[in-house]
């Protein structure tokens, strides 16, 4: 069965996710700020509306793809102050869960509800409908939605309450930023005492300290020549600050996520910010003057 739906944020995620929702013949109606981003979406086969709140007229369900809690909450209010009844709204956005619980309370208060739904997988999963969802809300909305996710997804993990989507994926990106970082200095710490990257890759990748990061996201992102954006460095310091204030209201001490987001800090301060979050470990090739780029991928 075929639906309306709505979709704002149209960019690394957001443009990917859309083409899969056309494909599987539903009625998408876009919006962002960025009318380069609308135009490649209704090339795709999506409709172009004028406001967040016209892409809700009429849809099931409302998607957004958005960069910060604050952008959230303003165009959540925004959809909210008109009737739509019986309207879903699916965050795929990374917030904090404290955001996503009060704008679900702002959503039932209006007769509709809201998901925090954060996505893993990144670009390349968004591109191959293989993200990894985890929806937080109540089950009856979850259930509404699912087919509709699925044509994008390749896991959807319905985990509990509202907010604890969010939870989950602050977890997820703390601890991907700490293996960054763990990798950027390990294998600065090898090419310095002479062994070939490619070797110590390699090498690792076989043994204790292999990881999705330095086996998969790596070879795509760091280790080429071009380095592409998939998942911006200012991004990540977003969400290790959100991960930050929520464990500090939990009373929790959180020496290792204080650390990395100092190192992600001094990514933007040296100009990083708009790279993919993989560049924080440039601060180490700074020090050995060794680019971390493996044979074979200069292309
Ligand atoms: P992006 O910056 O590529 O896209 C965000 C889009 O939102 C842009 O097109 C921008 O123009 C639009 N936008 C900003 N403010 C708007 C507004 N008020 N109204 C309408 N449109 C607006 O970001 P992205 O990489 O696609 O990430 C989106 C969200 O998904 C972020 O919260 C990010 O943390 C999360 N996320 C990203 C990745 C990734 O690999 N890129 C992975 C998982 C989660």
């Amino acid at each position: 069965m075929t639906s309306t739906v709505g979709f704002v944020g149209l960019g690394n995620i957001g443009s990917r996710v859309i083409a899969h929702l056309v494909k599987a013949g539903h009625d998408v109606a876009v919006y962002d700020l960025n009318t380069v981003a609308v135009e490649a979406a209704v090339a795709l086969g999506a409709r172009s509306v004028a406001s967040p709140a016209e892409a809700a007229t009429e849809a099931t369900a409302l998607f957004l793809s958005l960069p910060t809690p604050p952008i959230v909450e303003g165009v959540v209010a925004e959809v909210l102050q008109q009737d739509n009844p019986g309207l879903i709204i699916v965050d795929h956005s990374t917030i904090d869960p404290d955001t996503s619980r009060r704008l679900a309370q702002d959503a039932l208060a209006a007769g509709a509800s809201f998901l925090d739904a954060p996505v893993s997988g990144g670009v390349q999963g968004a591109e191959a409908g293989t993200l990894a969802v985890m929806i937080g809300g109540d089950e009856a909305s979850v259930k509404k939605v699912v087919p509709l996710v699925e044509t994008y997804a390749g896991n959807i993990f319905h985990v509990g309450p509202s907010g604890s989507g969010q939870a989950i994926k602050l977890a997820n990106n703390q601890i991907t930023a700490a293996n960054i970082v763990a990798l950027g200095e390990g294998l600065s710490s090898a090419v310095a005492a002479g062994v070939d990257l490619d070797t110590a890759v390699a090498v690792l990748t076989k043994s204790s300290s292999n990881s999705n990061v330095l086996s998969n996201y790596f070879p795509k992102t760091l280790f080429t020549e071009d380095r592409p954006t998939g998942f911006a460095l200012d991004f990540m310091h977003k969400d290790l600050g959100l991960f930050l204030d929520s464990a500090g209201k939990a009373k929790l001490p959180t020496p290792v996520t204080s650390l990395v987001r100092d190192l992600f800090s001094i990514g933007r301060r040296d100009g990083r910010g708009g790279k993919d979050f993989t560049s924080v470990v440039e601060f180490y090739e700074d020090f050995t003057g060794i680019r971390l780029q493996t044979k074979g991928n200069n292309q």
